[in-house]
């Protein structure tokens, strides 16, 4: 069979999910960014005289993460006409426009139970042979397929994008056993000939390759720093630029991540592993008593360091 990506589908429009859409976009692929509905009125629009009814309202959370795009630096977005060709939706009025997709790609929260939710969800709209990806940092691939038709199994895997997606070379494509080895030599060359990525095909062994690695390098530096008395500037300021890293150091980089993802992320691995390695994966409690206060980075403005 010929394949080809004519209309994408990304599920979940937050800090990784925009900017996929608006990757995918900017190679001039029509993509649909879906995200729940609200279930509260903002203060401006109960001003407004809006109801939970409108369709402004249902859909916010995708129209304003497309509107978020432009303010980013640098920017996710190519062109104007890559911003066009992003339609902002919602998963209960817009679900069955996913019947025309080729290509639906899962970027929602990292728990597994809301994403095996999505996931009983597209498996009813999708078209055949559709190819349906998730974002996971780390959730195994072939649990989150469990209980899916033997079309969705065929076509599923895991294409791991790097944050921020339009710069990241990088991306792990994770298959499973049941996954059409045509599929996934089709996402191999999607992704490097149309979507320009090294792509590195993983196993879906918690986290991945290169998750499995951050997340332990940057655990290990954190509880090196609490033994040491060290402060954030300063492992900031031996990690990054000093030492010939392009800009990200250590926090910078987990704001720019997001705690919360982080957190779930480390959770994930912790859950799996045993013995030493499994202390090196415990999340320190000042991390979670962060995230207790909605200091978790760049989304809510204020992480390790105050959004500029
Ligand atoms: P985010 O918190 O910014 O966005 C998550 C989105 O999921 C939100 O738009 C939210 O409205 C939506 N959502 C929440 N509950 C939902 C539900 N029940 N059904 C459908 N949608 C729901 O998170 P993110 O950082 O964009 O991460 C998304 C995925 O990408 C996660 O699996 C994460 O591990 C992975 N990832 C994140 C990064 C990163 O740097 N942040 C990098 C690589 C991979």
């Amino acid at each position: 069979m010929k394949r080809s990506i004519k209309r994408g589908a990304v599920i979940g429009s937050g800090v990784m999910g925009s900017s996929i859409a608006a990757h995918l976009a900017n190679t001039g692929i029509p993509t649909m960014m879906l995200d729940i509905v609200p279930r509260e009125l903002t203060e401006r629009e109960a001003k407004q005289g809006l109801t939970l009814e409108d369709e402004t309202v249902r859909n916010r959370s995708a129209r304003d993460s497309k509107k978020a795009l432009l303010k980013q630096n640098p920017s996710p977005i190519a062109t104007k006409k890559s911003l066009d060709l992003i339609q902002v939706g919602n998963l209960e009025d817009d679900i069955e426009a996913l019947a025309d997709v080729d290509w639906i790609i899962e970027v929602v929260v990292e728990d597994l139970d809301v994403k095996q939710k999505v996931y009983a969800t597209i498996d009813k709209y999708r078209q055949e042979g559709a190819i349906v990806s998730s974002n996971t940092s780390g959730i195994s691939i072939e649990a989150m397929a469990e209980g899916r038709s033997e079309d969705f199994r065929k076509h599923f895997l895991g294409t791991h994008f790097f944050n921020p997606p339009r710069y990241m070379k990088l991306l792990e494509i994770i298959p499973t056993e049941a996954t059409d080895p045509d599929v996934l030599a089709f996402m191999k060359t999607f992704g490097e000939d149309v979507l320009g990525k090294g792509v590195v095909e993983a196993k879906d062994t918690p986290n991945f390759i290169a998750n499995r690695i951050g997340t332990y390098g940057l655990l290990v530096t954190v509880q090196e720093m609490l033994r040491g008395g060290y402060s954030v500037g300063e492992v900031d300021s031996v990690t990054g630029t000093l030492i010939g890293r392009a800009k990200s150091a250590t926090f910078r980089t987990l704001d720019v991540v997001g705690l919360d993802t982080f957190i779930h992320v480390a959770d994930n691995v912790h859950k799996e592993v045993e013995g030493a390695e499994r202390d090196v994966f415990q999340v320190p409690d000042f991390m979670r008593k962060m995230q207790e206060k909605g200091w978790i980075g760049a989304k809510s403005g204020q992480g390790f360091y105050l959004k500029q």
